[in-house]
């Protein structure tokens, strides 16, 4: 049986002059489709070798059955793999399904700015060449209130920068409360091996007094180094020191502080219901000599790494040999552009920022919202599909407010011949994958994190899933 079978498989030549695959070669490169060809036949004579059960005859290899593996293949091979996602998770600045997305009103800018030739470093008043960074500067020292400013790639890197221009052979103190590791990937002590600073500890993991910082004070501090603990909180008996008071003291020892405030928020969402977190321009106005935090955390902008403060600090580190390998891209640099004009009006911002909108979400809003979903779905009638709507939390994400808790409602799917653990791996497989979360044992899609345009597209995609049963 098996040597007929593997005799009967198709040849590869044979497949690709075949007439039903020329709609596909008119659609995509020759080469990707030979190549899912091979896979083909490959996965088959594997599949007839392994003498699977199913196998029973040269049914198997049936024309249509072969030409429609070939098609998914190459559809696929063709398709992006970076694609968009429905983020029904509830989880703001999740940064799996890409942390914050940009406004759509500085779509086109970015698309021109990425499509044409551009100003990056073409100072149009002199014809001379320019900075790429001087587009962004004023309005970030506008904004914070800073002296000078710098973008680099991400936060990691701009505390690698900043500690590698300011500290390179020399002590930096950190309280150990701080010594965190953020997504994996940024941790304190790692980061600061790498640009060359040393590390020198003080305090205890729940408490450091100014006077553990004063002791470790030596001929070779290059700086105090406060990091905001992002991503988890030290309860209880505990003791940070105020950026203030750290300041007074760099100043009776003529050293600098800085301060990797990682989310670094423009807005004080204290205002809005959230948990107080200093601002930037708080931490500039505190005295902080440099700051630094991400373009893509509470900012609601690019992946980025901004840099504010003092502009001697600033002006070396625009000297340093890594800033070129940390630039950031002309694509980045219009986005970052685009958002950060939006702060120059808070409401506006508020409003046309997707992260600071799903933040500053009223439970109200999420519920009437949920609730047109539940209705656009309803609407398409369809069969073996359970709706009902409850109460749950939303959290912050990207390691910002870990505490904080954004009362949401949310819409518990449910679909008959899944369990919930099939249900969430269904949804990803759609054609714009659905990203959702188990709560109380059933599959929910939270209400904040959908944007309004996605209802419907959320409706059709429930809609496509059931038609793949039938
Ligand atoms: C998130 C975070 C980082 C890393 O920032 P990226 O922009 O992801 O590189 C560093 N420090 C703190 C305190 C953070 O919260």
């Amino acid at each position: 049986m098996n040597k007929t079978l593997l005799r009967a498989l198709p040849k590869v030549d044979e497949l690709l002059n075949h007439e039903s695959l020329q709609s596909l070669l008119e659609a995509y490169p020759r080469e990707t489709i030979a190549d899912a060809i091979r896979e083909t036949i490959d996965s088959l004579r594997a599949d007839i070798l392994s003498d699977k059960e199913q196998i029973l005859d040269e049914s198997f290899l049936a024309m249509e059955s072969v030409m429609n593996k070939i098609k998914s293949k190459a559809i696929k091979a063709n398709s992006y793999n970076l694609r968009r996602v429905i983020n029904g998770t509830g989880v703001v600045i999740h940064t799996n399904v890409g942390r914050s997305c940009l406004t759509h009103s500085i779509k086109d800018h970015i698309g021109e700015i990425s499509c044409y030739y551009s100003t990056l470093e073409f100072n149009i008043e002199n014809g001379k060449r320019g900075s790429r960074y001087s587009h962004v500067e004023s309005l970030l020292c506008k904004l914070t209130g800073a002296e000078a400013a710098l973008v680099v790639n991400n936060n990691a890197a701009a505390v690698m920068l900043t500690l590698s221009t300011m500290c390179k052979d020399r002590e930096v103190i950190v309280s150990r409360g701080q010594l965190v590791e953020i997504g994996g990937s940024f941790r304190v002590p790692e980061v600061m091996k790498q640009s060359g600073a040393h590390l020198v500890e003080v305090g205890a993991t729940n408490k450091t007094h100014l006077r553990d910082y004063e002791a470790a004070i030596t001929e070779e501090t290059a700086a105090l180094l406060k990091v905001h603990t992002s991503n988890y909180r030290i309860l209880g008996f505990t003791q940070e020191i105020e950026a203030s008071e750290l300041v007074e003291l760099s100043h009776k020892y003529d050293i600098p502080v800085i301060e990797d405030i990682g989310s670094g928020s423009f807005i004080d969402f204290s205002k809005y219901g959230l948990m107080k977190e200093p601002t930037v321009k708080e931490a500039v106005a505190a005295g902080i000599d440099v700051v630094t935090f991400s373009g893509d955390k509470m900012l609601g902008g690019p992946q980025a790494g901004i840099i504010v403060g003092k502009k001697a600090y600033v002006d070396a580190m625009k000297k340093n040999q890594l800033t070129r390998a940390l630039r950031v891209d002309k694509m980045t640099l219009s986005a970052l552009e685009g958002t950060l004009m939006h702060y120059l009006d808070e409401e506006k911002a508020l409003l046309e920022i997707p992260t600071l909108r799903m933040l500053t979400m009223t439970h109200v809003e999420t519920i009437e919202r949920i609730e047109r979903l539940k209705m656009a779905i309803e609407n398409k009638g369809l069969k073996g599909l359970r709706l009902t709507l409850c109460d749950d939390y939303s959290e912050v994400g990207g390691g910002s407010l870990p505490l904080e808790k954004l009362p949401s409602r949310v819409l518990k799917v449910t679909i008959e011949g899944y369990s919930p653990n099939q249900l969430v791996d269904a949804l990803r497989t759609l054609s714009v994958p659905v990203i959702g979360r188990i709560f109380e044992d059933e599959v929910v899609l939270d209400s904040r994190t959908l944007f309004d345009e996605e209802l419907e597209l959320v409706a059709d995609l429930l809609e496509e899933l059931l038609q793949m049963n039938e």
